[in-house]
C-alpha cells in the first residue's frame, strides 16, 4: 500500500484496504488559532495530523481519515488569526464523520484531539456516537491534563521544566513544528510566555476568560530551547502513548 491517508487514496484503494483488514479509522481533531508570534495558526492541525498518521501506522490495521482542521478556539479569539467552531458545530462534524465512516464499513474509529478546546466537546460527541452506533468501537483520547502531563514528563528528560514545556507554543509544540514545518517557524520571535503552574484552575481561567488572562504573547511555556531533534522524540513518544491509551 502506497499510503494510509484516505485523502490520498481512491475509493477502490480504500475498499481494497478495508477488505484486507484495515477497518480502523484514525482522525485528528486540530485547530486554526494563534500560536504565539513564532508559530503558524495551523500548528495544532499539523501536529495532530502527523501524530494521527504515526498512530495509524503503529496500529497496523488502520487508515487515517482527513484531519479536522478547525476546532473550539473561543479562548484564542482575542488575538485574532483564529477561526473558532461552536461546541455544537464540532460535535455535529464529529457525528457526521462517524456516520460516514460507519457507513463505509469501519469497525473502529479513534479520535485524537491535538488542541485543548476540543477535548470536552469531543468526549461528549464520542458518547453520543457510541449510542447511535452500538456495534462500532468509537474511542478517543479526551484527557487534557493527562496529555499535558505526559508531554511535560517527556520534556523533563530533556531537562525542560513543566513550566517551559507549557501547553501552547512552548517547548514541545515548537520542537514538533521545527521538525514538521521548519520554514514556518520564526526563530527571531522566540520568547517565553506564561511560566506559572498549569492545573485545573488555570485551564478553567483560560476557558472562562480567554488566553489573555494568563499570557500577553499567546504563549504558555518557553520555546527558546526547542529543536527539531527533540521534535522527533516528542512525536514518537506521543504516538506510542496514544496507541497505549486508545489502541
Ligand atoms: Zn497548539
Amino acid at each position: 500500500m502506497k499510503t494510509i491517508r484516505m485523502e490520498e487514496m481512491s475509493w477502490p484503494d480504500v475498499r481494497a484496504a478495508m477488505a484486507a483488514g484495515y477497518t480502523t479509522a484514525v482522525v485528528a481533531v486540530g485547530s486554526t488559532e494563534q500560536h504565539g508570534p513564532h508559530l503558524p495558526t495551523m500548528t495544532d492541525t499539523r501536529i495532530g495530523d502527523a501524530t494521527a498518521h504515526l498512530v495509524a501506522l503503529k496500529l497496523g490495521n488502520a487508515l487515517q481519515a482527513r484531519t479536522i482542521p478547525v476546532g473550539c478556539s473561543e479562548h484564542h479569539l482575542a488575538f485574532g488569526a483564529t477561526v473558532s467552531l461552536k461546541r455544537e458545530t464540532l460535535k455535529l462534524i464529529v457525528r457526521d464523520y462517524v456516520d460516514s465512516l460507519v457507513r463505509d464499513g469501519f469497525r473502529r474509529i479513534i479520535f485524537l484531539p491535538s488542541h485543548g478546546g476540543n477535548f470536552g466537546p469531543l468526549a461528549e460527541a464520542i458518547e453520543d456516537a457510541r449510542k447511535a452506533h452500538p456495534g462500532v468501537a468509537i474511542t478517543g483520547y479526551t484527557d487534557l491534563l493527562g496529555i499535558t502531563g505526559f508531554l511535560q514528563g517527556a520534556a523533563a528528560e530533556f531537562g525542560i521544566s513543566a513550566e517551559a514545556c507549557g501547553a501552547h507554543a512552548g517547548d514541545d509544540e515548537t520542537s514538533l513544528m521545527l521538525l514538521l514545518e521548519p520554514g514556518l517557524v520564526v526563530h527571531e520571535r522566540f520568547a517565553p510566555g506564561y511560566l506559572g503552574p498549569l492545573g485545573e484552575k488555570e485551564v478553567q481561567t483560560i476557558f472562562e476568560r480567554g488566553m489573555p488572562a494568563l499570557t500577553e504573547n499567546g504563549v504558555l511555556g518557553d520555546p527558546r530551547q526547542a529543536s527539531a531533534e527533540k521534535g522527533e522524540v516528542y512525536l514518537e513518544r506521543l504516538a506510542s502513548f496514544l496507541v497505549e491509551q486508545v489502541g
